[in-house]
């Protein structure tokens, strides 16, 4: 920016300056360098030549620092980040730049979220009338066994249940996402805890009009989430705002470590469900919202379960996008979350696939 605005004048102003140094150097007598234009031109270069060291050397200064500004995180340098409005150097090339935009501004995104929980809502009437029906397959197996044993009478009724994930799915986080773009951050527990404790995130497009219509039809609804426990009052308090819980359903939020048992694969939740309901479907932005994945599954491994579970997904089964984040994201970098987010870009880089060869030839998965 400098060079370019100044430019002409110190180019012309220092071939001025060398022009009297190689004069002076060779063809003026010591004579001439006394008379006054010789003087003149003497003092005029010498000006320059120094105007444009301090100058270079401030806008080589100005360069340095701001990489080493840029990496403050004091809670306060974030907050007044946030208010200025300026943009963080670092933040205008974020890695979730792209997806965060088209979560929140486009009609695309609004769309596919309004027509995943209209579809769900039409297998949920479905599976209303059919006591067979189940979006799990232990439970499906075992109404399955049912038939083959020639046992006609009716299965144990069972009240209707859909379970749903919480986060990217009845929730809309986009604002920390935006937050840390801002920031130039990626995730971090300490900002997501306090983020969920705000409990300001909207309502998924399409999602309180499912549950609604659930409730109305006597279907109870389970949350199943990989939060912490110790933002379980604050989500029940997000989803209270928000119309997707009642208040005498808080009981029905099931997050991660609240019995021994739940840990992050949700499979022991479903199950807990499951002894007391007939669950209808499942709704959910990640692998891991519908089926037991097994221990940090590389990408091949996830897209085949994918694969094997093809007449589940549109019919018991209902996804909604997330470009953010998620198993898919943690599986190209082996799930070390720990690594430098250099690192992680690098692995990222390596998986991307240009050419028509399989993706395990284009890069090779990670060590688990
Ligand atoms: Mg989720």
């Amino acid at each position: 920016m400098f060079r370019s605005r100044l430019g002409p004048y110190v180019e012309t102003s220092k071939a001025q300056a060398i022009m009297v140094r190689n004069s002076y150097r060779g063809t003026i007598s010591v004579r001439s360098i006394f008379c006054p234009v010789c003087l003149a031109w003497i003092a005029l270069g010498a000006t320059i030549l120094v105007g444009c060291d301090v100058r270079q050397s401030k806008s080589a200064s100005v360069q340095k620092k701001i990489p080493e500004s840029a990496g403050s995180t004091s809670d306060s340098a974030q907050s007044e980040k946030l208010k200025s409005g300026e943009p963080e150097l670092g933040s205008l090339s974020h890695e979730d730049l792209d997806a965060t935009l088209w979560l929140q501004t486009s009609a695309e995104y609004k769309a596919i979220a309004e027509s995943t929980y209209q579809l769900a809502w039409e297998k949920v009437q479905i599976g209303l009338t059919d006591p067979r029906w189940s979006a799990l397959e232990l439970q499906s197996e075992a109404l399955a066994e049912q038939r083959t044993n020639g046992d006609s009478s009716e299965p144990r009724l069972l009240q209707p249940a859909v379970i749903l994930d919480i986060d990217e799915t009845v929730l809309d986080n986009s604002a920390y996402q935006a937050e840390s773009i801002k920031l130039g951050r990626e995730f971090e527990p300490k900002s997501w805890h306090e983020f969920c404790e705000r409990a300001e995130s909207k309502a998924i497009p399409g999602s309180k009009r499912f549950l609604d219509r659930c409730r109305q039809s006597g279907i109870a609804a389970f949350f199943l989430s990989n939060r912490e426990h110790d933002v379980t009052e604050a989500t029940i308090r997000n989803l209270t705002d928000q119309g997707l819980l009642l208040p005498e359903e808080k009981g029905r939020v099931l997050n991660k470590g609240q019995q021994p048992d739940w840990s992050s694969d949700k499979e022991t939740r479903r199950q807990f469900v499951a002894k007391d309901y007939r669950v209808l479907v499942l709704v959910g932005d990640d692998l891991n919202d519908f089926v037991s994945v097994g221990f940090k599954p590389q990408s091949s491994e996830r897209r085949r379960i994918a694969d094997a579970q093809r007449d589940s997904w549109g019919r018991i089964w209902f996804i909604l996008p997330n470009a953010n984040y998620g198993g898919w994201e943690r599986a190209i970098y082996g799930w070390d979350d720990s690594l430098p987010r250099g690192e992680k870009l690098k692995q990222k880089h390596a998986a991307l696939i240009s050419s028509n060869q399989p993706a395990e030839a284009a890069a090779p998965e990670p060590n688990k």
